[in-house]
C-alpha cells in the first residue's frame, strides 16, 4: 500500500525544490497550489505572441544553489552585458564592469558619475567581495546598505545616488537602502562573478525543470488550503505511526491525511496557518509595466537605471534586446519597473510613466502600446539590517511540521531554493530517525 504524502503547500521556487529532493528519497510527495501553476512569484504569460514575467526579474547564474539545482543549458539562457545605462541629466551614460568589459574601462571612468576616488573604491569593495566567502561576507559588522556603502565603503553621494540607489533599489524593492549590509555583499559578489539572465521561454521554465519529475498524482493546482492541523486524530488506528496524524483541510472542504506538512508559502500566509506561529515578515511591492513597441529605442542588453531619483521609473530593459524570444519577430519588448507600495493600482501611474517614458525617448514612445501592468504587493519579505538575528535557521516547526520559503534565508530565488532544499534534509533525517 502507498503511504501517506508528505503535503508540500505551495508551488513556488521553496516547495517545488522541497518535493525533488523528497521524491529522490523516494519519499511520496503531494504538492498542493492555489494558483492554476507552478512557480509562485516566477510565473510567465504569454500575451500575443509576447513572453512577459510577472514582475521584471531575472536569474543571477552564479547563485550557489541554482547552479546546483538548475540544468542552465536547457533553460538556453540569455545574459545581460554587466554594467547598466544610467539615465541622468537627460542623457544615458555607460556604467560597465571593466572586469568583465574591458573594452568599456574608458566610458565608464569618464561616464561623469561619482569620482575618481570612487572608482578606486568601487575596484575595492568588487576585490573584497569577490576574495571572500561567503560566510565571513555575512559575518562583517552589519548595517544599512546605506550606511554600508556610504561609510564603510566611502562612496560619494553621486556615485550612491546616482548608480547604488537606482540599481539595489530595483533588487531589494525599497528605495532607502535600509536592506541588510550583508545580503548586499552577498549580492554583490553573485553580480561581479555571473551573469544576470533570462531562460529563453521565460522565467516560468525555471519552475517548470524543478517540477518535470512531479507526475500528475503528486501535483494539485487551483487547491487552495484553508486549515491544517498536526494534533492526534482520535480516529488514528493502534498502528498508525506518529507521524500519520496530520492533516490537511482544503478550502473547498476536504480533508488529506498525510505523515508530514511543509509549508511552502509566503510568510503572510504561513503566519495564517500557523496562527502567528510564524511572524509575518513586512512585503516590499513593485509595479511593472510591459510595453510591445515596433523598435527598440535602444541595442544593447543592459538595464537602465533612473540616476536622477525623479519620476516613478526605477528600472526599465528592452526585454527583447536580451532574450529575442520574448517578442515576436519585428517588435520589442519594454519593461517599465516602479518600486514601492505608494503607486498600488493608481490609474494615474499609466500616465506618468508614459510621460517619463516620452522624457526619456521621445515622441517614438507614443507608438508604443501597453501590453499589461502587474501590481505586486507581496513581492519580497522586506529583510533589514539585522535581520539574520531574527531567522530561526530552523524548518522544523513542530512534530510533523515544515516550513521553507524566501523569507526563511534570503530574498530571492538563491533564498527560496536553499531553504526548500533544507527543509526537505530536514523531513528526511526526521523520518530515517523514526524507523
Ligand atoms: C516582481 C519580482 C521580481 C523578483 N526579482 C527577483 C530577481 O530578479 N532575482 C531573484 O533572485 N529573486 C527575485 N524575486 C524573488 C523571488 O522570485 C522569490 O524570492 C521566490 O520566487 C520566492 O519563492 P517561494 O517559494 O519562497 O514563494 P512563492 O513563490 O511565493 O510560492 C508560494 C506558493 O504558495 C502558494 N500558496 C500560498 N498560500 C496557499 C494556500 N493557502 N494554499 C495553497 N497554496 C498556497 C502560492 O500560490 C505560491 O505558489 C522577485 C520577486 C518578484 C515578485
Amino acid at each position: 500500500m502507498k503511504s501517506k504524502p508528505v503535503i508540500v503547500i505551495g508551488a513556488g521556487l521553496s516547495g517545488l525544490c522541497c518535493a525533488r529532493l523528497l521524491l529522490k528519497y523516494n519519499i511520496d510527495v503531494l504538492v498542493l497550489d492555489a494558483q492554476d501553476d507552478v512557480g509562485g512569484r516566477v510565473r510567465t504569460d504569454h500575451v500575443d505572441g509576447f513572453l512577459l514575467d510577472r514582475g521584471f526579474q531575472v536569474l543571477q547564474t552564479a547563485y550557489p544553489e541554482a547552479k546546483a539545482q538548475l540544468d542552465y543549458d536547457s533553460l538556453r539562457l540569455q545574459s545581460f552585458d554587466p554594467g547598466a545605462l544610467i539615465r541622468t541629466q537627460g542623457r544615458m551614460v555607460e556604467m560597465s564592469d571593466p572586469w568583465r568589459k574591458p573594452s568599456k574601462l574608458l566610458s565608464t571612468a569618464f561616464n561623469g558619475i561619482g569620482t575618481f576616488r570612487d572608482r578606486l573604491k568601487l575596484a575595492k569593495l568588487r576585490w573584497h567581495v569577490t576574495h571572500t566567502s561567503v560566510d565571513e561576507l555575512w559575518r562583517e559588522p552589519e548595517s544599512t546598505t546605506l550606511e554600508y556603502l556610504r561609510r564603510t565603503c566611502g562612496l560619494s553621494d553621486d556615485m550612491v545616488n546616482r548608480f547604488f540607489r537606482p540599481w539595489f533599489s530595483g533588487v531589494f524593492l525599497e528605495k532607502n537602502l535600509s536592506t541588510s549590509s550583508g545580503f548586499f555583499r552577498f549580492l554583490f559578489q553573485i553580480f561581479a562573478l555571473g551573469d544576470a539572465s533570462l531562460p529563453e521561454q521565460g522565467m516560468s521554465a525555471i519552475p517548470r525543470q524543478l517540477a518535470a519529475e512531479l507526475t500528475a498524482d503528486m501535483l494539485r493546482l487551483s487547491t487552495s488550503v484553508d486549515s491544517l492541523s498536526t494534533s492526534v486524530d482520535s480516529r488514528s488506528t493502534s498502528d498508525d505511526s506518529m507521524v500519520d496524524r496530520h492533516h490537511v483541510r482544503l478550502r473547498n472542504g476536504e480533508s488529506i491525511d498525510c505523515r508530514a506538512i511543509v509549508l511552502a508559502v509566503e510568510g503572510r500566509e504561513a503566519s495564517r496557518l500557523t496562527s502567528g506561529m510564524i511572524h509575518s515578515p513586512e512585503f516590499r511591492a513593485t509595479t511593472c509595466f510591459y510595453f510591445a513597441a515596433p523598435q527598440a529605442p535602444f541595442a544593447e542588453p543592459l538595464l537602465v537605471l533612473n540616476g536622477d531619483n525623479e519620476g516613478p521609473i526605477n528600472n526599465l530593459c528592452v526585454v527583447s534586446n536580451v532574450a529575442r524570444s520574448y517578442a515576436p519577430a519585428g517588435h520589442a519588448l519594454i519593461s517599465a519597473s516602479v518600486v514601492g507600495k505608494e503607486f498600488m493600482d493608481s490609474s494615474d501611474l499609466n500616465n506618468t510613466v508614459r510621460q517619463q517614458l516620452r522624457q526619456w525617448f521621445g515622441s517614438q514612445v507614443d507608438a508604443w502600446s501597453l501590453l499589461r501592468r502587474y501590481d505586486i504587493p507581496i513581492a519580497l519579505p522586506a529583510q533589514q539590517a539585522g535581520f539574520r538575528e531574527s531567522l530561526s535557521g530552523q524548518s522544523r516547526l513542530g512534530d510533523g511540521l515544515y516550513y521553507c520559503g524566501d523569507y526563511c534565508e534570503t530574498a530571492s530565488i538563491q533564498g527560496a531554493m536553499v531553504s526548500g532544499r533544507k527543509a526537505a534534509e530536514n523531513i528526511i533525517s526526521d523520518l530515517a530517525s523514526q524507523r
